[in-house]
């Protein structure tokens, strides 16, 4: 079963066609980004997928689930970390992470909890107001609440958008060991070396269209290109 099964959904914001009838799938376990120019309507089918906005056209089935008919149950799988998020901003890291996993009616709260600070890394820091934190070290708490749950599909729009180097390099070693554990993963980037570095596939969207899939490998051969930016100049509408 794929985790995630998109058959041509269209998304309409008004008359304005974000997502024109793409399809796409994507396997359990696997690491599977979106890239694409700004506007191309990656934010738009991510927020579709974490059940934030309803359709137009086509379908969605995630885990076996009917995005149309079964988005409750499809909640309960997932995890969206959005593009811009922010977290409560008189909550300290800790109080943060709590807040959101007593949401959760499982029985290792406190677990959820203890792996949301792993993940964070924050340290000392972890007790401190969110007011007071970076934009990375928010960013990072915002992993730690997407990743606590273990979910089966995590959705992870922009995961390291605005982290130093170091930064984002720890968020995709976790993105990847996350993968490894079994959690299948949807991001968007536009970061090329990311996701060359993360992917297993990749779509490239474009004016709401998706234009290629394929392994990063696969689309480098087909294009003569040495990189995926390469891929992503000489494909992407002018
Ligand atoms: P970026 O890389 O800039 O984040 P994106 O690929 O994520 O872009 P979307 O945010 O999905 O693109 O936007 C796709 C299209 O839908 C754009 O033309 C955008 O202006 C439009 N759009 C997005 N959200 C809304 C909204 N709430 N109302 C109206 N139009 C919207």
């Amino acid at each position: 079963m794929a985790a995630v099964e998109v058959k041509k959904l269209v998304k309409k914001y008004g008359s304005m066609d974000a997502v024109k009838g793409i399809s796409f799938s994507i396997s359990e376990g696997e690491i599977f980004g979106l890239i694409g120019p700004n506007g191309a309507g990656k934010t738009t089918t991510l927020r579709v997928l974490a059940t934030l906005l309803s359709i137009n056209g086509g379908s969605v089935t995630i885990l076996g689930y009917d995005l149309n008919k079964e988005a409750s149950e499809i909640r309960k799988l997932i995890s969206y970390l959005p593009e811009d998020a922010g977290a409560y901003k008189n909550l300290s890291g800790r109080a943060y992470l709590q807040f959101i996993a007593n949401f959760f009616d499982r029985k290792d709260v406190f677990a959820m909890v203890q792996k949301g600070i792993e993940i964070t890394d924050l340290g000392a820091r972890i007790d401190d107001r969110v007011d007071t934190y970076s934009k990375g070290m928010m960013r990072r708490l915002l992993v730690g609440r997407a990743l606590m749950t273990n979910p089966k599909l995590a959705i992870l729009d922009e995961p390291t958008s605005g982290l130093d180097v170091i930064n984002a390099q720890e968020i995709r070693k976790l993105v990847k060991s996350t993968a490894q554990s079994g959690t299948t993963v949807l991001l968007s980037s536009h970061n090329m070396l990311e996701v060359e570095y993360l992917c297993d596939r990749i779509a490239l969207i474009a004016e709401g269209n998706i234009i290629e899939t394929g392994k990063p490998k696969t689309l480098m051969e087909k294009y003569q290109a040495r990189n995926i930016e390469e891929v992503f100049v000489r494909t992407v509408p002018k």
